[in-house]
């Protein structure tokens, strides 16, 4: 059977990191096998779709708050180890250079994601990373201090087989599972002793609405607003401002990707979860009533015009049922009530999300509990390392899930590699 020192499942953004890394921290000690192998017929599949096709390498300003996950805490140890300065010179360091806009989301001067993915092939290429695909893992188990790693039996063909000293898990989650991030690295996790978190579910996904809501019929129409989720009492679970996009099918934009997964998990404990758009982000209800009273002589459209995209502000004032025309003067205390919330604290009632075909990033998985977070070794499968969005970790959008494979993989890289004389 074929040897190597260390495999890696999973040739993604983390995978790439992970080997790349591998590969450079066996310098002193040349001939290391490092063999990295995907499912996919073809590699950085999530890398070229990614900021739409520009890819969100990493983001200005990444630290813990920007993501949710195991903690925060762990999370934010992970990503010190390889901060967005290493990440930048790295990337210098491979003949790609990122420009900053003014979102704080860092992309490549050339804007083509196909340069951040060939220059990581090259990396590896260069690190002696030997990449197979396609070969796709049906299953990793241990044998004696080592582990054997397995193909997935494609229709009673041989099945290839290679014993390896360490496996790094680096097979993503299950968003946009075409790509071939279908979760087949949970099963393989959990054979080797890992759990699972309890739930796993799209992050980052368009939230749809049910058939007929008003805000589908502004399909197109796009503006900035904070959007909010509330328990059934009330309680702020989260809240973001950003680009909200009303869609045929209902909301996306990053403000409704951001806030999908905050709905999800809270809808899951708590029924009487709510979708809350304030459409004047800084302005509260109370703020806007006041300078309501401020122009009684104005139509109710005044305020509105200069503030939102018109048939926005059409539509907020005819759910509230108040005429384009009419004077702030003459609505009633309720009605100028009916109008303050439909612009200021709209409740959306949300069907779901639009499911993993849609979604950026996957919530749940291996809880970092069960990993050190200096090397992302696992503590139940010594030998094992794990890093990207298998973990439970998912981040914002804006280059925060980039920047957790990029950190991860470098940690579990670098890990693996610690203490190991290669079989030479
Ligand atoms: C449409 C879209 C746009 C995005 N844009 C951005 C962005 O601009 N910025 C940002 O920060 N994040 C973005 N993301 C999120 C980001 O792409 C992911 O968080 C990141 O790619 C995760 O990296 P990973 O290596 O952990 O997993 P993946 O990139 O999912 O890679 C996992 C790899 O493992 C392979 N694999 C899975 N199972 C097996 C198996 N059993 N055997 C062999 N191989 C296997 C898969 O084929 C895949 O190649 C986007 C995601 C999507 C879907």
């Amino acid at each position: 059977m074929e040897q190597a020192d260390v495999v890696i499942v999973g040739v993604g953004a983390a995978g790439l990191m992970a080997g790349i890394w591998a590969g450079r921290s066996t310098t002193g000690t040349p001939g290391a096998k490092i063999v990295a192998l995907d499912g996919a017929r073809s590699l950085g599949a999530k890398i070229l779709v990614a900021g739409g096709g520009r890819c969100n390498v990493t983001h200005f300003e990444v630290d813990e708050r920007a993501y949710a996950g195991t903690s925060r805490p762990m999370i934010g140890k992970v990503l010190r180890r390889f901060p967005v300065r290493r990440t930048v010179e790295f990337f210098e360091e491979l003949d790609v250079h990122l420009k900053q806009e003014e979102t704080g989301k860092l992309f490549p001067t050339t804007d083509r994601a196909r340069d951040v993915l060939a220059a990581l092939l090259t990396a590896s290429r260069d690190a002696g990373v030997e990449i197979r695909f396609p070969w796709r893992v049906g299953s990793v188990e241990r044998e004696g201090d080592g582990f054997v790693v397995r193909e997935q039996a494609p229709g009673g063909t041989d099945v290839r087989e290679i014993r390896a000293r360490r496996v790094i898990l680096a097979t993503g989650g299950k968003a946009l599972p075409k790509t071939g991030s279908d979760g087949a690295g949970y099963g393989i996790a959990t054979g080797l002793g890992h759990s699972i978190t309890e739930r796993v579910f799209p992050a980052l996904a368009p939230l749809v609405l049910p058939q007929g809501h008003f805000l589908m019929e502004l399909s197109g129409v796009a503006a900035p607003a904070t959007v909010e989720v509330r328990s059934g009492t009330g309680k702020r679970v989260a809240s973001f401002s950003n680009a909200l996009l009303c869609t045929h099918f209902g909301l996306s934009g990053p403000a409704a990707l951001d806030v999908s997964r905050w709905w999800t998990a809270s809808k899951a404990e708590d029924q009487g979860t709510r979708l809350i758009v304030n459409w004047l982000p800084g302005e509260t209800p109370q703020s806007f009533d006041q300078s309501l009273l401020a122009q009684p002589a104005a139509g109710a459209m005044r305020p509105l015009r200069e503030r939102l995209p018109e048939r926005l502000a059409k539509a907020l004032l005819g759910h509230a049922g108040i005429g384009l025309g009419e004077r702030i003067s003459n609505l009633s205390k309720e009605r100028r009530a009916a109008m303050v919330a439909a612009v200021t604290e709209l409740v959306v009632p949300v069907s779901g999300d639009r499911g993993y075909t849609y979604a950026e990033a996957t919530a749940g998985g291996i809880p970092l509990s069960e990993l050190d977070l200096g090397t992302m070794e696992s503590k139940v499968c010594p030998g094992l390392h794990v890093c990207g969005e298998v973990c439970d970790v998912d981040g914002r959008v804006g280059g925060f899930n980039f920047q957790w494979a990029w950190a991860s993989g470098h940690v579990a890289g670098v890990g693996a590699m610690r203490g190991f004389p290669p079989l030479g």
